[in-house]
C-alpha cells in the first residue's frame, strides 16, 4: 500500500512517514499544496493524507482539484482546531474523512486502515467547477466553501450546465432539459433564470456566448 502525506509541519510529516513505514506501507512526503497535487496526480496511491493549511494551495483545492479530475483516491484531512473550516467543508469538497488537529497517532491509523478498507467509492460524483461545488444527491451548492441557496429550477440550470463544463449549451438545449416541456416556459425564461443564478453564483461564471448560448466558466480570468 503507498500512501502520501501532504503536510507543511516538516517534523509531523516525517514522524507520520517513519510512523506509518513502521506499519509497513510505502509512504511518499509533499510539503506544499502544488507538490502535493502534482504527487497526488502522477502517483498511484492508496490513500493520501492531506493536510488543510498548506503552503500554495489549500487541501481543499487539492482534494477539489483531484475530484474535479475524477481521481477517487481516497483522502483523510488533518486539520487545526479552531481553524477557518470545519469538517462539513472538508467533505463537501470532497475528502473522505477528517481528523482535527492534535490527533492520536493510534486514532490516525484505524481511520487510515479503514479508508483503506472501503477503497475508492464509485460515489454520485461532486460537480465543481473552480470554487464551485454542487452535490446532486445532497440538493447543495457551494462557492468557496459557502452555501448557496437555489430554488430547484436554478439549481437544475446550475447542474446541467455543470455537467458540461467548458462547453457552450443552447437555449434550446436548457430548455429540453431543465423545464418540462410547454409548462413554464416564456419565450426568455432561460434568460431570466440565468440572471437570477448570475446574481447568486457570481456573474463572470456564466458567459452569454452571442447567437449560441451559455458557458459555465470554471475559473474566470
Ligand atoms: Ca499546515
Amino acid at each position: 500500500m503507498r500512501l502520501l502525506v501532504v503536510e507543511d509541519e516538516e517534523r509531523l510529516a516525517a514522524a507520520l512517514q517513519r510512523g506509518l513505514q513502521g506499519e509497513g506501507f510505502a509512504v511518499d512526503v509533499a510539503l506544499t499544496g502544488p507538490a502535493g497535487l502534482d504527487l497526488a496526480r502522477h502517483g498511484s496511491y492508496d490513500a493520501v493524507i492531506l493536510d488543510v493549511m498548506l503552503p500554495g494551495l489549500s487541501g481543499y483545492r487539492v482534494v477539489r482539484a483531484l475530484r474535479a479530475e475524477s481521481n477517487w483516491v481516497p483522502v483523510l484531512m488533518l486539520s487545526a482546531k479552531d481553524g477557518e473550516y470545519d469538517q462539513a467543508d472538508g467533505l463537501d469538497v470532497g475528502a473522505d474523512d477528517y481528523l482535527t488537529k492534535p490527533f492520536s497517532y493510534v486514532v490516525l491509523l484505524a481511520r487510515l486502515r479503514a479508508l483503506l478498507r472501503r477503497g475508492a467509492p464509485r460515489r454520485p460524483a461532486v460537480l465543481t467547477a473552480g470554487d464551485l461545488s454542487l452535490d446532486p444527491a445532497r440538493r447543495r451548492v457551494t462557492r468557496a466553501g459557502v452555501e448557496i441557496v437555489l430554488t430547484s429550477r436554478e439549481f437544475a440550470l446550475l447542474e446541467y450546465l455543470m455537467r458540461r463544463p467548458g462547453e457552450v449549451v443552447s437555449k434550446i438545449e436548457l430548455l429540453d432539459h431543465v423545464w418540462d416541456a410547454a409548462v413554464d416556459t416564456a419565450p426568455n425564461v432561460v434568460e431570466v433564470y440565468v440572471g437570477y443564478l448570475r446574481r447568486k453564483v457570481g456573474r463572470e461564471r456564466l458567459e452569454t456566448v452571442r447567437g449560441a448560448g451559455y458557458r459555465l466558466v470554471a475559473e474566470p480570468a
